[in-house]
């Protein structure tokens, strides 16, 4: 397939690793924002073809995996009501909230559909005007314009079924949250190259400047992510901080101005909690009032929802970029994406699914090394062999 299998490719593979290699001189910790580029970096191996000091930091650019908990929980109280007809994408269906997840509403009654687009929820209120139709519109900027297509639609179409649950997130602030926090042990940036296809680059040159750290833009298949590390490590090596694009087949720096006109029409920025991390200032979207009679959460007026984590869970951890999943006491254990105990593993971009599902477990000696790994941020190469 054109743009897949030729950014697989073993022997460029291999001699970008090389070129990583001679380039590198001390350890460097490189922060990938996205959970896909951390699915693509533990199943293809690339952070085991690395120089041993350049560690990869994993971002918290899953959105599901950083919903809070307290909007999962309005949507399993929204999902059970009888007049609804719960719409979602797959990967929230098993992401547990503080007393079960959709695939349990569902089994119990609650009419909870997969869809592929929350257009084809618009389609479902069209045809069922007797119910209400929910869409959990969960996800950063990439997501973000086709439900703003939704609502706009909605609008169009006078529906009065239906409503968007938001749990828009967006990745700069998240960025500039790490690079800023006291603890902060990333020294490079690879953004996320499917966000910045519709927001463009412009928002990371005066990030790169004020924190000194290089960010570039970077896709997702093996090549893209060692040519986006590549530049990063040659940035670091010769002091210098700029925002790059190494995803140059996709992404433009003024991104896809039609798509961000509608997310302005449609949304305003607003404070958001992230599920482990907690408030990140103007870090998400929500409705603008004149589309506010489309947003669920005022629909429904969900009260009295009382969260309770799991005190096992240290996902919030692992989305900050301080310990890697294997560093959870319950990983592999109490906690498996069969019985998760956290959005990191259950969703197909959580850090800890791609820990489980590629056999990322410490070994009995690393095991016993990890107390001293985990106290502080880890040192530079933590042990997840
Ligand atoms: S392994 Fe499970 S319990 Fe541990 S941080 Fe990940 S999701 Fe939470």
């Amino acid at each position: 397939m054109k743009y897949l299998t030729e950014f697989r490719n073993r022997e460029i593979a291999q001699r970008l690793a090389q070129e990583i290699h001679a380039l590198a001189t001390r350890p460097w910790k490189i922060l990938e924002v996205c959970g896909g580029q951390t699915h693509s970096i533990i199943k293809n191996g690339i952070d085991q073809m690395l120089p041993e000091g350049i560690e990869m930091v994993h971002g918290p650019g899953c959105p599901v995996c950083v919903t809070p908990l307290e909007l999962i929980d309005k949507a399993l109280a929204i999902a059970a009501r009888l007049e609804v007809i719960f719409c979602s994408f797959g990967d929230m269906l098993r992401v547990p909230g503080t007393a079960g997840d959709l695939f349990q509403v569902k089994g119990g009654g609650g009419d909870v559909r997969v869809v592929y687009s929350p257009l084809d929820a618009v389609e479902l209120a069209v045809k069922n005007p007797e119910r209400q139709v929910v869409f959990f519109g969960v996800g950063f900027e990439t997501t973000a314009p086709a439900n703003a297509m939704s609502v706009r639609i909605a609008r169009q179409r006078g529906l009065k079924n239906f409503s968007l649950l938001v749990s828009q997130a967006l990745v700069p602030p998240a960025i500039e949250a790490i690079l800023k926090s006291s603890a902060n042990r990333v020294q490079g940036v690879l953004a996320a190259g499917h966000v910045c296809s519709v927001m463009g680059y412009w928002q990371y040159p005066p990030l790169a400047e004020k924190y000194k750290v290089p960010i570039v833009v970077t896709g997702f298949e093996p090549l893209d992510l060692l040519e986006g590390i590549r530049r990063v490590v040659a940035q670091l090596e010769a002091g210098r901080h700029e925002a790059e694009n190494a995803y140059s087949r996709v992404v433009s720096f003024e991104g896809n101005r039609e798509a961000q006109k509608l997310l302005a029409e449609v949304f305003e920025v607003t404070d958001r909690a992230w599920r482990g991390i907690g408030v990140i200032p103007r870090s998400g979207w929500r409705l603008r009032a004149a589309y506010r009679e489309f947003d669920a959460e005022d629909r429904f007026q969900i009260a009295g929802v009382r969260t309770v984590e799991s005190p096992l869970c240290r996902s919030g951890d692992v989305l900050r970029g301080a310990i890697k999943p294997a560093h959870c006491a319950a990983f592999g254990k109490e906690c498996t994406p069969r019985h998760p105990l956290g959005a990191t593993m259950v969703s197909s971009e959580g850090a800890c699914a791609a820990y489980f599902n590629y056999g990322r477990f410490l070994s009995a000696k690393a095991l016993a090394g990890a107390a001293s790994t985990l106290s502080g941020l880890g040192p530079s190469g933590a042990a997840d062999d």
